[in-house]
Order: C-alpha cells, then structure tokens, then sequence
C-alpha cells in the first residue's frame, strides 16, 4: 500500500497535549539546576517520575533520587561527575526488568532506553556489532535477522530488556547450555567510571594489565586492582566458586581467572569488558558495547519426555546432557495442573498423558530436518526405550512426544511458559515472589536438591512450583509468601537462608540467573567464604572508593565499617528484609467505593496491586506485537505504560503520591492517557485490567468533580446521532462548514483535525423495516437477534445490511433488536458508569426473551460485542440473565465461524488481497481469529496484521489533548499496513476504520463482513 509516509512524534510535545508525564515537589532542585546545565538529555526529579522509578519485576520499592535520560555517553559523565560532586550515588538502568531488586536505590536512575538505544554497526564478517546500551535485544536481533545472525544469550524478557541490562545481569536463557551467558559474547565496552572518566574496557593481555597497573588516577587504580585479584587471590577464586554453567552471584572473577589461565583463549589474556558483566551497575556504567554474534541455527527439534513424578524427572536431566541439547527445560505437576485448568492452556496440556506430574522440554539445534530427527529419535531411543543406553541411568520417562515443524514446537514452548502468568496472577496478600527464584546447582545434583528444598518449604508451611532450566541447573521457585506481615517477612528470609545452605552444601549458587540485588547481595558471603567477600569489597572500592555506584548490592560493608568511618552508611550491604513494595507496614485505601464486581479479584485493591512490575508491558510493536501498550510504544515513557499506571495508582492509594488517583492532576497524567484498549487484560502476566480500575477511579472523579460536557456528549452519541439523523442533511452541512472544526475543538475539545461523521438519512434500522424479510425461522438454521451500534445505525448502514446479507447467505435468520444502538459501551469508557449500567440493564432486558426462546445474539461493532461478552458482567454482577445474554451473545465473523455457518456458503470474492486489523477488544478476549478464517474460506488472500490498538480507541482521538497521543499509536499501525503485501485493509471496528481513513492518503477501510458480501454479490453475479 504505497503512498503513505508515516511518521513518529512525541506527543506530549504538541502544544494541545494537557500532559507532560511529570508532575508534584522536584526533589533537590539545585542538582536539577545543575544536572540541567550540562546534560543535554531529559532530567526528572518530580514526585511522579521518581515514584515511576521506585520498582522493578523485584519485590523491591525505593524511590530514587531523581531521573535522567541521557543522549550520549558524554551526558553520562557530565552526571556521574555532577552527582559525584554533591555525593550523590548513580543507577544505570535499562528495561528496569530485573528481579532481584538491583535496578532500584537511592540514586539518580539513568535510563538508557530513551535516547541512547542505536545499533551502531554490524560486521557479519567479523561477526560482531556494536551497540549502545538502551538497544533492547529484540531490537538488535531483528538489525542483525538479515545477516542471520543473532546476539545468543536470549533472557525470557529480551524484547523489553536492554543490552545494558544484560551486561549488568550477565544475562542468559533458555539455551544457556549451547550459548553461555552475556559475558561470553562482550568483547569491549565503552565505559563511564565513577569519576566521569571515560574509557574502553577490552581484551589485554596480562603483562599490559600490569603495566597500566598505577596510583595516578582511577582507571591505573582498577588495572592495579584486577592484577591483585589474579595476581593474589587467584587460587582462593578458583576454590570457592562453584562449578556450575550459569552463576551469576557476586562479581565475574572465576571467568577472570579462568580467561588469564587460558581457558577460553590465549592463557595470559583477560577482558575487563567481561569482568563487568554480572556487576548490576556497581562498578561502572556502560554505554556501548560491542558483542559477537552467532548464526541462527538452520532448524530445531524437540522432544517431550513426560514423568510421573518430578524426583525422576530431575534425576534424568544429567542423562539427557548427554544428548547435547541446546535447552532441557522443566515443568512440575503445580504448572501442569494450573495449566490443565486454564481454558487459554488447556489444550497444550492436552498432549500430556495422564498421571504425567513432571516432563523434561529437550530442544536441538540442527543442519537439518533429517539430523534433528535423528537426534530425537536417539534421545528417545535412551531415555524412553533403553534400547540405546548412553549412560548406564535407568529409563524413567513415561511416554516421549516429538515436535519438528514450527507449530508444534511453539506448542511445546507454550506449555514451558503456561504456569507462570497463572501463578503471577493472584490477588491474595500472599503471592509467589521472587527471591530465591533462581538457584542453580550442578544438574546431577538436582533429584537431591530439590527432594530438600521441598522439605525447606514443608518446614515454612508454604509451597512452590519448580520448573525452567533443569539442563544446567536453574530452578524458578517462588514460594507463596505474605511480605505483608511480621511472619511472612521473617518466612522469606529463613526460607532464603535455609536455601543458600541447600546451595552451599549442593556446590551451586544462589543466582543461576537474575543476579544478586536487593535480595541476594546478603548471601554472598556465606555462598563464597569471607574472604572472596573481601576481595568483592577491594575490587568495588577500587572502581568506585565512595561507593557511589548502585551502592550495597552485590558487595557491601558492614555497621562496624560505616560506624568506623571507612564507608558511608549507603555501603552497607541492602538487607533483604527492607524497602519492601509490600510490607507490614504498608497500607492500601482506595478512597473510593467501587461500583463494578470484583469479587474475582479479590477487590479493586486486589487488580491495582496484581502488577509485579516484569515490563511485559514494554514490548515495541515491532518486536512483541500484540496490543499492551500501545500508548507506551507511542510515547516510549514509563508512566504510559500499564506498569507506569498500575505503580501510581498502588501508590496514590497507598499513600506514597501526594495526590488521590480522583486528583485531576493523577487522572491528566495518569488515567487519562490510558485508552482502555484491554491489552493488558489479555497480554500481562498477570492480567492487569487496566481499563476496568480506570473505569473505576474515573467513576469516582466524577461522582466528586462531575463529569465534563464533552464527556456526557461522547457518552451519548446514540442520542446525538439520532437526533442528527433526522435532519441529516442540515447536521452534516453544519459539520461541513468552514471554521466548525475550530469552533468545535474551542468549545467542546474536540479536536480540530477529526470529521463530524456523516449521517445518513434513511438509517440501517429503517432500511431493515422497510426490506422484505427473506429467510423466515422456519427455513433458517439458525436464528439471530442483531445488535447495531449508533454507527452502523447512522453513520455505516451499509455496515448492517451486509450484516443482514451475509448472515442469510448462511441460513440464519435476522431480527434487529428495536430501539438499542447503545450498549453502554461509550458512558462505560468515559467513567459514566451509573449511565452504563443503566444502559445495559435495559440491553439485557430487551435481549432477554430472544435468548430465552434460543435465539443467539449478534453484534456488529466488536467494542459493543466484547461489552455484552464481559463488560455487563462486571457492571451489573454474574447473575444468570446478565450471564445468559453473555453466553450467547458473539461478535458477527466470531459467529460465522463458531458455528461453521460460512462453510456451505458459495463465495467467489474480488481478485483482491487483504490486511486484517482486528480490534483490540476482540483481541483482549482472544476472538480476533474468527474474521481471519472466515475471510481466508471466502477466497481472500489475507494478511492478519499483528497490530495493537488504532489509537482512536472510542472518543480518545477526538479528543483535542489526546489527538498526538491517538495519531502517534496510529502511526504504528500505518507502518504495518505500510508494510504489508496486501492491497487493501479490512478492519472490524468503526474507530479503527476511521483512524484508518483519516491517515494521509488514506481511504476509509471496509468491515470484513463487507467484503465477504462483496464476495457473495461477486458470486450470485455469475451465471
Ligand atoms: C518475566 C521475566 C523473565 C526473565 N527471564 C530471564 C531470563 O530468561 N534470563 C535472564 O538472564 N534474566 C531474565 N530475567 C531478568 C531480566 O529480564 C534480565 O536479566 C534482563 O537482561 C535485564 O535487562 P534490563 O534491561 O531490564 O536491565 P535492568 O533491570 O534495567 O538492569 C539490570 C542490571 O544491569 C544494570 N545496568 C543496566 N544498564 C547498565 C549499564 N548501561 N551499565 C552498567 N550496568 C547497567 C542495572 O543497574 C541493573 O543492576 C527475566 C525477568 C522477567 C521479569
Ligand atoms: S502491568 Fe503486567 S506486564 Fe506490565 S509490568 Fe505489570 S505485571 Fe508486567
Ligand atoms: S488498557 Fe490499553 S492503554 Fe490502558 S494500560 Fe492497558 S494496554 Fe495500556
């Protein structure tokens, strides 16, 4: 679809936008001043930045001093220097993914991601690019998908996290048994020491690392101090650090040791580039690196090896590495059965036979189809049949699946990853967190190891899931624990303490994966002996003597240290029990009463602290697809994204901001911005239903402030457009005139740029009593009673009427529902909700006796369809009519294709391919599927575009102060439309198609159902 140039803006930029994502008391404003005077990038300090910074995916909550983004490695300095200066520690941060706490502290945050996030070049001859740090690694793999190559280590969360991040984590992933970890692949780093000195940490051979050894300044001082790591502590290093494929607790000396004795090169050579890996931010900052790469491997293949107990599961994982495989991941009977019961993944855990409680996902990596059978076959020949014994292990596995092409393979990985959103998705106080989430213990001691971490958890009166990466080790745990009491606090430490004991006496580590931070740093001394503590502590202070980076994780001093003034108090080692998001002391009040059922969600307190802060939500498009956040990948800001929202709106309630979540300040920056699109409903971990709580709080808003003009008008356009309708050629002459758009945007905010819809005289309801009824119920197969919102009605009658065609064309017969354009569904996503649950009261009451004389319901508009699906649920409560009318109520192509009702139809459509974008709502409750089938059985060539929300979300794009924010997340789909093959778009919902018309060049799009009876029309036209 050549023509169209999108483009991406900041919309809070433009001069309308009542929002700058900063708001509240900016702490130590001199800094500010002073921060701003050499820093070319954004520099925050206000209440409602800091606060947006205080979390990561830990259990962690610290604000940090202030926030900066910087543009360049010399904006870096300039604030390592100016903090540095007045004693202000620094926190270099990336995606803020990290689940250990590290990416929080008492610090100026520096977030890379904004502005410094460029791959700066790619060499597929030397196999190496360079990067800066703020790249997410989904960005730089899709850079690098051309060449075939990719960056290996390939951490779960690789499109939300940044290359800074993993080189702060050493990160690693699922086929960490093939690839390593980070370290491996880092060959130098720009770097910005604590003093603001500026230099490239590389490869260098021992003899020059003694030569650049001095005392003139800091960086003589860190070559001084790596050479006495090797130089006297080699031996000790050596001992205590376990042998183990993935450890990323304390700091990477066993690699610096190994790397001088020649273990993986030259002997006498070290890289200091990889010594900073793993060091969560506290030695240096990076600001570009550049890693080698890896091809991408021709093919996979993969088998399933199911158990009836877990112990056997893990006691084959050492066998099974035998194979050689590229990942061995495990799943125990907690996944299995939360996956068995969960309608999203009950069919993946279909393939599992019964009495299966454990199964091993072995993954290869190979030339071909043939050698990845082969691999397979001779895996399952050892393992299952013993007919091919490898090792002398007994078989343990119970039945052995085998997956080859794609599909089935990515059926395999869903069932892997099927537990955890479930398990994230608890609303209780208890919840499963993270701080021993990633032990790791050498594979042949597992069966052991686990048979006493179980034991660990009886002993606490809790429990856990194991699964992840048994192939080199690493167990995700997450007991259940309530960090809201006394009891709960002191549970997670003795669990932890009696864990790093298991780990010490197994030979593993206490972090296989996700590094030490807030959680783990107080256990480093005990997992390696005191005196590598204290080679921790010589090697931090030599990098940075006044511990102003990420001060008190991975290393720290004690009380008698800082009472001895040989550090400050921000060096002593972070105590795991402290600066909890959630703690004793912690408190929650809405504030407001709730009026929506959420009874499911252990109530409205429940959803707002649901978010564990994993940056799901930060996905681009490009590289995440699917719907959450769209605003975010608008507008690249923390507090757009769910995360953002779900962390203010905890802390306005709880008491941490200074305004009330009704606040017109909270709702302009906060609420407002989110545009209800449900994304995060369906794609969250944990299903954080965003638009519901702002439904709520903006419900509430009104109730105190009352609700604008513009908003009462949007929550009424059935009644606008009715009253249009009848004097259409006037209204739409009035909308048409020259300077109405300005008086329009003046006196009621909308936005100057939109059209008035064209309203149409003869509306789709008259057209509907005016026609002769074609199929009567007796000749009909099915029977339907038709929803039509006030757009079909008025302003898209042609809409209905190919509705009504093409529903015929399947043997259904059509009533309209008299006298219902309105579901509620505007006066809902305006807050309004008394109106909304008034409005669907009536809808239920209207529908009611059609479902019950077995009539199903049909909807044309997917907002409205999702609205009857679950909206009304939550309004009116899960009574049995309100549940009823749900159960049978479907979006029109959903009905087509539940029912196999377009099967036996005679299509022949246009010679003409199209680009599916389906509507978010249909997508939030996984029914975007149905008008991909039914079009692609019609004849369409079709292109389902993995597109998120258009951006005009209802009324939001009308909306003069959001018009940026509605064109920026229409720019994203544009580009995909842009990019796609396909001739022309189809697009259900009646906002998108006007997004979609409105963009340069643009036309409006048809609604799928036209185009199906464009190809019925096409086929009754022939002889
Ligand atoms: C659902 C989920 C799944 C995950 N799966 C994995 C996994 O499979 N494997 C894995 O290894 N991890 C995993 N993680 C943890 C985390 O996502 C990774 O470690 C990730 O690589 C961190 O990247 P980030 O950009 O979010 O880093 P951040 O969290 O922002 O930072 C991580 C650390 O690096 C430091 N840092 C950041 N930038 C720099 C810089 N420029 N210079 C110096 N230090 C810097 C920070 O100070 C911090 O200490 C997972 C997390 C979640 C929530
Ligand atoms: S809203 Fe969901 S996806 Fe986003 S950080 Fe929270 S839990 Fe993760
Ligand atoms: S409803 Fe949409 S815009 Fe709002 S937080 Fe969720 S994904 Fe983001």
């Amino acid at each position: 679809m050549a023509g169209l140039e999108p483009s991406r803006s900041v919309p809070a930029a433009e001069p309308r936008a009542d929002y700058e994502h900063t708001s509240g008391e900016v702490n130590r404003p001199a800094l500010v001043e002073s921060l701003r005077a050499r820093v070319d990038g954004d520099v925050r300090f206000d209440e409602y930045s800091r606060q947006s910074y205080a979390t990561d995916a830990s259990i962690y909550e610290v604000p940090p001093v202030g926030v900066v983004f910087p543009t360049s490695t010399a904006d870096v300095a300039a604030v390592v220097e100016t903090c540095a200066s007045v004693d202000v520690p620094v926190l270099p941060r990336g995606g803020g993914t990290s689940l250990a706490g590290q990416t929080v502290n008492e610090a100026v945050v520096l977030d890379f991601t904004r502005y410094m996030d460029d791959v700066r070049t790619v060499d597929p001859d030397t196999r190496t690019a360079r990067a800066q740090v703020g790249t997410t690694l989904g960005d730089l793999n899709a850079d690098l998908a051309d060449h075939d190559l990719k960056f290996a280590p390939d951490p779960a969360w690789g499109d939300k996290s940044a290359l800074g991040g993993a080189i702060g984590n050493n990160s690693t992933g699922a086929h960490s048994l093939q690839y390593g970890k980070t370290d491996h692949y880092v060959e130098s780093c720009e770097v910005v020491l604590s003093d603001g000195t500026v230099t490239e940490f590389g490869e260098l051979s021992v003899t020059e690392l003694r030569e650049r050894a001095g005392d003139e300044d800091l960086e003589s001082r860190i070559y001084a101090a790596v050479a006495d790591v090797l130089d006297e502590h080699g031996d000790e290093i050596a001992a205590a650090y376990p042998d183990l494929k993935r450890n990323v607790s304390g700091y990477n000396l066993d690699r610096l040791v190994a790397e001088a004795d020649g273990e993986f090169g030259e002997p006498g050579t070290v890289n200091l580039a990889r010594l900073l890996a793993g060091s969560e931010g506290t030695l240096a900052i990076v600001t570009e690196a550049t890693v080698s790469l890896e091809p991408v491997p021709e093919t996979k293949a993969m088998a399933l090896l199911t158990y009836g107990d877990l112990i056997d599961a893990m006691a084959d994982v050492a066998p099974i590495l035998e194979h050689d495989p590229a990942a061995v991941e495990i799943l125990d009977d907690v996944m299995i059965d939360l996956a068995r019961d969960t309608a999203e993944f009950e069919d993946v855990a279909a393939i599992l036979p019964d009495g299966t409680r454990a199964t091993l996902l072995v993954e290869f990596y190979a030339e071909d189809d043939a050698e990845g059978r082969e691999l397979v076959d001779r895996l399952l020949a050892d393992r299952l049949d013993g007919t091919a014994s490898v090792t002398d292990e007994p078989v343990r596995a119970a039945e052995g699946l085998e997956a080859h092409d794609e599909a089935k393979r990515e059926k395999f990985w869903k069932l892997r990853k099927s537990g955890l959103p479930i398990l994230l998705s608890r609303t209780s106080d208890a919840k499963h967190v993270a701080f021993i989430e990633d032990t790791g213990v050498p594979p042949e001691n597992l069966p052991e190891y686990v048979a006493d971490f179980q034991e660990v958890l009886e002993d606490h009166d809790t429990f856990a899931s194991f699964y992840a990466h048994a192939g080199p080790g690493v167990l995700h745990i997450r007991p259940l624990v309530n960090t809201k009491t006394v009891e709960g606090v002191e549970t997670m430490v003795s669990i932890a303490d009696d864990v790093t004991d298991l780990v010490v006496e197994y030979g593993g580590s206490v972090s296989g994966e996700h590094g030490d931070g807030r959680a783990r740093t107080c256990w480093n001394e005990k997992l390696y002996g005191t005196d590598v503590w204290e080679v921790f502590r010589e090697l931090k202070t030599a990098f940075d003597p006044d511990w102003l980076l990420n001060p008190g994780q991975v290393v720290g001093v004690d009380d008698a240290a800082v009472e001895a003034g040989t550090a400050p108090p921000r060096a002593r080692t972070v105590d795991m029990a402290t600066q909890l998001r959630f703690d004793p002391e912690y408190d929650i009040d809405a504030g407001l009463a709730p009026t929506l059922e959420w009874d499911n969600e252990n109530g409205m307190e429940g959803m707002v602290e649901l978010c564990h802060g994993c940056g799901g939500c930060r996905g681009p498009q490009e590289t995440t697809g699917s719907v959450m956040c769209p605003t975010y990948r608008a507008a690249d800001e923390e507090l757009t994204a769910t995360r953002g929202r779900a962390n203010m709106l905890r802390q306005a309630m709880s008491g941490d901001l200074p305004d009330d979540p009704t606040d017109d300040q909270f709702a302009e920056e906060v609420l407002d911005l989110c545009i209800g699109c449900k994304g995060c409903k369906r794609d969250c971990p944990s299903g954080v239903d965003m638009a519901k709580l702002k439904a709520e709080v903006t419900h509430a808003r009104h109730q105190e402030h009352g609700a604008s003009l513009r908003d009462k008008l949007f929550a009424n356009v059935d009644t606008l457009f009715a009253l249009g309708s009848r004097v259409a050629p006037v209204a739409n002459l009035l909308g048409s005139l020259p300077g109405s758009d300005t008086v329009l945007e003046k006196t009621v905010g909308i936005a100057r740029e939109r059209d008035t819809p064209t309203l149409h005289s003869e509306t789709f309801a008259d057209w509907f009593a005016a026609r002769e009824r074609s199929l009567s119920t007796d000749e009909a197969t099915r029977s339907v009673v038709l929803f039509a919102d006030a757009y079909t009605n008025h302003v898209h009658p042609d809409v209905g009427k190919a509705a009504v065609e093409v529903l015929e064309a399947a043997g259904v017969s059509v009533t309209l529902l008299d006298g219902h354009t309105d579901s509620g569904r505007p006066a809902y996503s305006k807050g309004l909700l008394d109106d909304a649950r008034a409005t669907a009261e009536s809808v239920v009451g209207a529908l009611e006796p059609y479902v019950d004389a077995g009539r199903d319901v049909v909807v044309v508009e997917p907002s409205d369809a999702v609205m009857l699906q679950s909206d009304y649920l939550d309004l009116l409560g899960q009574n049995e009519r309100t549940a009823a009318v749900a159960t049978n109520t479907y979006g029109l192509c959903e009905y087509l294709d539940a029912f196999d009702l377009d099967r036996e139809i005679a299509w022949a459509p246009p010679a003409r391919s199209l680009a599916y974008h389906g509507h978010c709502h249909q997508k939030a409750t996984k029914k975007d599927h149905h008008a991909v089938g039914v079009l692609r059985r019609a004849g369409y060539d079709i292109d389902p575009l993995d597109s998120g929300c258009c951006g005009m979300a209802g009324s939001f794009g009308y909306e003069a102060e959001h018009y940026s924010m509605s064109q920026a997340i229409g720019d994203i789909l544009f580009e995909q439309v842009e990019e796609s093959p396909a001739e022309q778009v189809v697009a259900p919902g009646a906002s998108c198609r006007t997004q979609l018309g409105d963009r340069e060049g643009g036309e409006d799009p048809p609604h799928p159902v036209e185009a199906l009876a464009d190809a019925l029309a096409t086929a009754r036209s022939r002889p």
